[in-house]
């Protein structure tokens, strides 16, 4: 059986909680799923990282603040689009994507 959340859960601005189908409960730093967002412009992005670790990345302003989700939309039934305050939203964080990330809340 596909695991799904069940509930979606802001527990302050840069966390959320996700409980999911078998009962497990997840603790997701908004950070943390903006760095592993999947889309392709981030994916090139973390593998030109990898290829030049030295280099300083110069951060936006916006980059800088908190980072907050705007809005988490479902996408198909097997993902959500999460839009995040930066303006970033060409993720699809897939239900199995998703479950692999974050912290096991005990
Ligand atoms: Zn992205």
């Amino acid at each position: 059986m596909e695991l799904t959340p069940t509930e979606l859960k802001r527990l302050d601005d840069q966390t959320l909680l996700i409980t999911w189908s078998d009962g497990q409960r997840k603790r997701y730093a908004v950070s943390d799923l903006r760095k592993a967002c999947p889309c392709v412009m981030c994916r090139n992005e973390r593998k030109a990282a990898e290829h030049a670790p030295q280099q300083l990345t110069i951060l936006a302003p916006t980059e800088l603040a908190p980072l907050k989700i705007d809005r988490m939309a479902l996408a198909g039934n097997y993902a959500y689009r999460i839009t995040f305050s930066d303006g970033h939203n060409t993720g699809l964080f897939t239900f199995e994507h998703l479950r692999q990330l974050g912290e096991v809340v005990e």
